[in-house]
């Protein structure tokens, strides 16, 4: 069945055709100066010394914690409430992820005030995820982080050029990871990248991204070097620059796009009924991309947003969840040490919808008037 008004529209026009026939026609199709040019515009934009494009966000997190030193039997404490590959990138490195509780209904960050009680001697990290392109509480965090000398990891893939006291999210911990899949504020189809002003970690995360070469191709095409040597095992997490192209495409719509967002998140406040329903981060009042726009039932179950889901897909409405929270998933169901009220209420209560720069009023109107009547009907 098809939606009338789908939870995300891509964003491309002329302007990504060209960019991909510009690099096909340049013959450098593998890592290169589109890499290189979308890593300095990216870091630029965000005001972070070091940028490294990657393969995908997971590859980025799993730089990440190889950079924070994670080691078989280390402990990272992780929301649950986030997409799955944030938590499996700790055990990549053989780490064991905690699961940490979300804030509250209103917001859906990982609560700073949880963290302490699940530290221990093993503990390492903190991976946090900007929920919906919302900071976490940085200060609480670091100054946690600080204490116990742990590594903050953020995985910023919801909030490219969001902002937390004036600073852009994924600037302020050890090292910041954006994806670029499709329905991302920034859509390459696949990528990513990684960003620090440790460069120490610039310099670990480059090695590691292509098999812990000392050189990439391009270099030694260029002559500035002939041979390399393996220092450490790598991998093959290399981003291209046929997407590059994209993404710099892409780039320069970023924050045409944020601002059309914002008055869609103002239009979607104001219309939408809220005795029954609770908009996280409704008074957040810094900058935030917008990346998804979830709600929460203030008191309801999962039945009864499965059923107001359901009324909105007859009305052609495409919804979603955000998300399965991972410690429900078979890998980690065994794994929980502290109790997740917050994350199982709203794992059962959010639904996401509709959020896009193209997105109209009349379209916004419609959605708001169909959920408010959905609403009624629970
Ligand atoms: C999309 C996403 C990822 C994974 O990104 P990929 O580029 O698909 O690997 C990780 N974390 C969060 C919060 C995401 O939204």
């Amino acid at each position: 069945m098809g939606y009338n008004i789908p939870l995300f529209n891509l964003n491309f026009d002329e302007a990504e055709e060209k960019a991909v026939v510009e690099v096909l026609k340049s013959k450098w199709i593998s890592s290169g100066p589109k890499c290189a040019e979308l890593e300095k515009t990216f870091a630029d934009m965000l005001g972070v010394k070091y940028c490294l494009t990657v393969s995908n966000c997971t590859s980025a997190l799993h730089l990440a914690m190889l950079c924070a030193g994670i080691e078989p039997g280390d402990e990272v404490i992780v929301p649950s409430l986030t997409f799955v590959a944030t938590v499996n990138a700790v055990r990549y490195c053989g780490g064991i992820p905690v699961f940490c509780d979300i804030t509250g209904k209103d917001n859906l960050c990982i609560n700073p005030n949880k963290i302490e009680e699940l530290i221990t001697a093993k503990t390492k990290a903190v991976a946090v995820m900007h929920y919906g392109g919302f900071a976490c509480d940085m200060d609480k965090i670091c100054e946690i982080a600080d204490r116990y000398n742990l590594k903050v990891i953020e995985d910023s893939c919801h909030g490219p050029t969001s902002e937390y006291k004036g600073k852009k999210l994924g600037t302020i911990g050890m090292a910041g990871c954006f994806s670029f899949f499709s329905n991302k504020n920034i859509s390459t189809g696949e990528g990513g990248a990684i960003v620090t002003n440790d460069e120490a970690v610039f310099n670990k995360a480059k090695l590691l991204k292509s098999h812990g070469m000392t050189t990439m191709s391009y270099e030694r095409s260029k002559g500035h070097s002939t041979s390399y040597d393996v220092v450490e095992l790598g991998y093959n997490y290399r981003f291209n620059d046929i997407l590059a192209g994209i993404g710099l495409a892409q780039l320069k719509k970023l924050e045409n796009d944020i601002e059309k967002r914002v008055k869609i998140r103002e239009l979607y406040n104001k219309k939408l009924d809220k005795r029954n329903l609770i908009i996280p981060f409704e008074n957040y009042t810094e900058k935030s991309s917008l990346y998804i726009f979830p709600v929460v039932l203030a008191d309801g179950d999962a039945q009864k947003r499965d059923k107001i889901r359901s009324y909105l897909a007859e009305k052609g409405i495409q919804t979603s969840i955000h998300y399965p929270p991972a410690h429900r998933f078979d890998i980690y169901k065994n794994t929980v040490r502290n109790p997740l009220p917050v994350t199982e209420y709203v794992a059962d209560n959010e639904f996401t919808l509709p959020m896009f720069g193209a997105l109209t009023e009349e379209e916004v109107n419609y959605i708001c008037e169909n959920v408010n009547e959905g609403l009624k009907l629970l």
